[in-house]
């Protein structure tokens, strides 16, 4: 046991000596402040000191799951295995301690109960269950994502008179098996990996699981020889590649999506996933998998596959297969013989789903049908994740407000290593940040590095405290959870959602937008002058406040891929160029979903035939009619380039859409597309019994410049005195002529839709001298009263944001039923990007439901369906 530390004042205390510990002190020591590490076990290791169950070895291969910090250690350490067992990894961890001598200024077997921050002193007040009292200008908690253990929430769990183990507090002695009736409670990856050992040592295992697990096998070995050549090649190059990757471990991401390949394909890459023994390779053949529910069930069935043709009984590989949760939604494992273990005639599993646990007994376990004797029972029942090990310790800020307090309803972090109210307080790994989804010695080392960076900044600009803003803060929290949002996460009952612990707030906790957006962003925080922390000090008072990564992250994605093929700007090319270039563009998107039958047809336009494409549903008719006009600046676009929104549109709405291929400039220039728009609304009210359509019941929508048709269509059917229009909808649209809008200025460069592309779509269509003209500019007509019932959605980052909102908002002025959808995070090209931008689903779902209600038409099941999935996966 280490002495007392006593009274001490300090730069700097370090929570912890796991990995991240270990790490911290090393680099607040070679920057020249005083540290000192409290750990409460009487060694270092963290997690590879707790956790010594059988089989216990880390998942991630471990040329990747180690430190890069050190040159020297990475060529002279050699890993036995490509998962190294948890005895290695410990012995790796020691000898680092040794090589950089940190255990000097490490206190062991000394729990932190308390840190209380004193504003005047501008010092953070430690104290140890040994009595020690520490005064530090820094606390940081390096304390670990999964080191608290849960505490088991099962009746009579201390009645038991036998033998009792914990996978996460593991005798250091080890445990002998032999002889024994054993049961292990759990499944998740500690119970995976200790069934197979535990069942070949004892005399009868019984796994009680109550949520079975995805695994696949380990394929353990030699370290893999293609991953160790590609490390010594350049293991500076091999580190800077995983610190740029979107796991943490070197690889390049697929956009290909599941259902753009035939099955034999796709079976096909799931068989090498599986056979590669690479955790993160099933979730990753595919860019959809952790977001579209239908991509991530062809995964589980093909794991459901493996475990029947693996487990004998097929009553037995029923149970064990997984039924409730998307593939990578609970964290997957990595096993040696797991599902052949339950071949064994010693083994049995209870599924706790039929056969609930009712109490554990003196002597063993019942369940509601029947009691079973054990000799030791094994509790791999896991960790209060994330926050756990921070809101264990009494941490009180600014006026004393404590953590625990603060996070009631769930962790609240800028960047997941600070939160506000909080001066000085860094998390390492904390909720809000990568951690868990990642390969976290790749995260522990950036965030170390980003703490120490900050800290060396503090002390060259003479500040004593930093914290970071509420703006900041509530910014991260909004853009962590809708990061969440687009993935399947949150449908799952996870420790990622903090819902195996009773009474913890259902939040997801870790930041799924990936280690390489997340260290980018990170970076910029710094380059913009630490944009949301405030500091104080000596050196003044300094905040650029502000919000980090505003815009929705797949949208994010999609203008990276769209910066990265460096094509010229549109408004530089020749019209018939741009057109080549927008159908191209659309070549391998997502096609939308199946909808009754679509027919292609030729309807009346103010100047000649026009095409058309009628989408009708499965239901039964008659149904009512939308009228749709595509966008794509009055020049490109057609009948193609917005078919899958339109299927989309058919299905949420329950109604035929008819898709209007009106005249383009610059052939045909204002007002060509204004009177196409108006004769095709006549022409289909005219002709709805023959489209299968009730004309009473007839609405219009439009995005971007179809957005511009449909609305002057409704005030010239207005003025015209028909046909009758229940509503219009209008996404992103067209309303004005006026670049001198602040959101032209702000959003004119970056989005897809610039400013420059706009004044070219405007040249290509009306003179000058038109353009102000109503059936151009629709918010300059001299009315507005007596229109339709309108839906305006807008786009924050979106140079017509502006139009949009003023159009609504004239609208409603008029007295016209107006409802304003501002979309946050969205670009121009958002809303129609079916199956692309997920995020913008909401928006979809909210046009489709306001058409049905502007339509009387009743919540057909697909429709609802889709509702009730986006409603899952959205708080
Ligand atoms: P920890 O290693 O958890 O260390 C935190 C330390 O803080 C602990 O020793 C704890 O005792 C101490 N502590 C906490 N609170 C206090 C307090 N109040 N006072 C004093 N001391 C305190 N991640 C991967 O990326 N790949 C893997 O393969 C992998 N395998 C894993 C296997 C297991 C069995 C488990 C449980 C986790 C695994 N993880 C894996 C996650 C693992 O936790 C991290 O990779 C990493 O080890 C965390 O290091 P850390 O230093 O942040 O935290
Ligand atoms: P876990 O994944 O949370 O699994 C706990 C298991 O116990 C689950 O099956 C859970 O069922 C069950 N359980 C909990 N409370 C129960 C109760 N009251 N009654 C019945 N069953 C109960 O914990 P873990 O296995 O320790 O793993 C935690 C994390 O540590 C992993 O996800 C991983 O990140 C890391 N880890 C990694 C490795 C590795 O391979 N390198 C090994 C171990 C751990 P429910 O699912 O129904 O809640």
């Amino acid at each position: 046991m280490s002495p007392r530390i006593g009274d001490q004042d300090l730069d700097v205390v370090i929570v912890g000596a796991g990995f991240a510990g270990l790490y911290m002190l090393h680099r607040l020591r070679g920057l020249g402040f005083s540290a000192t590490v409290i750990e409460s076990a009487d060694d270092v290791g963290g997690t590879w000191y707790w956790n010594r169950y059988p089989g216990a070895r880390c998942d991630i291969e471990s040329v990747d799951y180690s430190y890069s910090f050190d040159p020297e250690l990475q060529t002279e350490w050699h890993w036995s295995e490509r998962y190294a067992t948890q005895p290695e990894i410990l012995r790796y961890l020691g000898h680092v301690a040794d090589k950089h001598d940190l255990r000097r200024d490490i206190r062991f077997s000394t729990r932190v109960e308390s840190a209380t921050w004193d504003g005047d002193a501008r010092r953070w007040s430690v104290r140890t269950d040994r009595g020690d009292q520490l005064r530090c200008r820094f606390y940081v908690m390096a304390s670990g994502c999964l080191s608290l253990p849960k505490t088991p929430d099962i009746a009579g769990v201390d009645r038991f008179r036998g033998e009792t183990y914990y996978t996460n507090r593991w005798p250091h002695a080890g445990v002998a098996f032999s002889g024994k009736r054993v049961a292990v409670i759990g499944t998740g990856s500690s119970g995976i990996q200790s069934i197979p050992i535990i069942a070949r040592q004892a005399a009868a295992l019984t796994v009680f699981q109550r949520t079975p697990n995805f695994s696949r096998p380990a394929f353990n070995g030699p370290v893999c020889a293609a991953k160790q050549t590609a490390f010594d090649a350049d293991p500076a190059a091999y580190r800077e590649a995983a610190r740029w990757s979107r796991a943490g471990v070197p690889a390049e991401p697929t956009m290909v999506r599941t259902f753009q390949v035939s099955e034999q394909e796709r079976l096909a890459k799931y068989e090498e996933a599986y056979a590669s023994g690479d955790l993160l390779a099933l979730s990753a053949t595919f860019a959809d998998i952790g977001a579209d529910p239908r991509a991530n069930e062809t995964v589980c069935e093909f794991m459901r596959g493996k475990i029947r043709s693996i487990v004998h009984d097929p009553a037995t590989a029923e149970a064990l297969s997984p039924k409730d949760h998307f593939y990578g939604t609970k964290r997957p494992c990595l096993d040696t013989d797991y599902f052949e273990t339950f071949n064994l005639p010693s083994v049995r599993l209870v599924d706790l789903r039929k056969d609930p646990i009712r109490t554990i007994t003196e002597t063993g376990i019942d369940t509601a049908s029947r009691s079973l004797a054990f000799d030791a029972i094994v509790f791999a029942t896991g960790f209060d994740a994330m926050t756990g090990a921070l809101v264990a310790v009494d941490i009180r800020g600014r006026d004393g407000l404590a953590l625990a307090r603060k996070w009631v309803d769930g962790a609240r972090t800028y960047l997941g290593l600070m939160t506000s109210g909080f001066p000085n307080f860094f998390t390492i790994t904390g909720p809000g940040s990568p951690s868990v989804l990642s390969n976290m010695v790749v995260s522990i080392e950036q965030h170390v590095d980003w703490v120490s960076a900050c800290l060396v900044h503090m002390r060259a600009a003479r500040l004593a405290e930093v914290e970071p803003t509420p703006l900041a803060e509530a910014g991260w929290v909004q853009h962590v959870n809708d990061c969440g949002d687009v993935t399947l996460f949150p449908r799952a009952n996870s420790w990622y959602m903090g819902a195996n612990v009773p009474g913890k707030p259902r939040v997801f906790l870790p930041y799924v937008g990936g280690v390489d957006r997340y260290r980018k962003t990170c970076d910029e925080v710094v380059s913009q002058g630490y944009l949301g922390f405030a500091f104080d000090g000596p050196g003044g008072v300094r905040c650029n406040d502000g919000v980090v990564n505003r815009l929705q992250v797949d949208v994010a994605t999609v203008l990276e891929v769209v910066a990265g093929r460096g094509l010229p700007p549109i408004e530089t090319m020749s019209v018939a160029d741009a057109r080549a270039l927008s159908v191209a563009m659309a070549t391998d998107r997502p096609p939308g979903p199946d909808v009754g039958d679509v027919a292609d047809g030729v309807l009346r336009g103010a100047a000649g035939p026009l095409a058309y494409r009628r989408y009708r549903p499965a239901s039964p008719g008659p149904h009512p009619i939308v009228v749709y006009f595509h966008g794509g600046g009055w020049v490109l676009g057609g009948l193609d380039s917005d078919d899958p929104f339109c299927r989309h549109l058919c299905l949420q709405a329950d109604a035929i859409v008819v898709s209007v291929d009106y005249r383009h400039a610059p052939e045909a220039r204002f007002p060509a597309a204004a009177d196409d728009g108006f004769a095709a609304l006549r022409w289909i009210a005219a002709n709805a019994d023959a489209l299968g359509g009730d004309a009473s019941r007839l609405a219009v929508c439009g995005w971007s410049a179809g957005g511009n048709v449909a609305t002057v269509a409704c005030q010239m059917a207005r003025d015209a005195g028909g046909p009758a229009i229940a509503g219009q909808v209008l996404i992103t649209p067209v309303t004005d002529c006026d670049f001198t809008r602040e959101s032209y200025v702000a959003n004119a460069d970056g989005y897809v839709l610039t400013t420059a592309l706009m004044r070219w779509f405007w040249d290509q269509y009306a003179d000058p001298a038109d353009r102000r003209h109503p059936k151009a500019s629709p918010l300059r007509a001299r009315d507005l009263s007596g229109l339709p019932p309108a839906l305006v959605v807008t786009c924050e980052f979106d140079p017509l944001r502006d139009e949009g909102a003023a159009y609504a908002e004239a609208l409603a002025a008029s007295g016209v039923e107006a409802q304003h959808l501002p979309c946050r995070g969205q670009i121009h090209t958002s809303v129609p990007a079916v199956d692309v931008i997920l995020s913008a689903a909401g928006a979809r779902d909210e046009v489709g439901a306001t058409l049905r209600r502007f339509l009387g038409a009743s919540t057909p099941a697909a429709a609802s369906e889709t509702r009730a999935t986006l409603a899952a996966g959205r708080r």
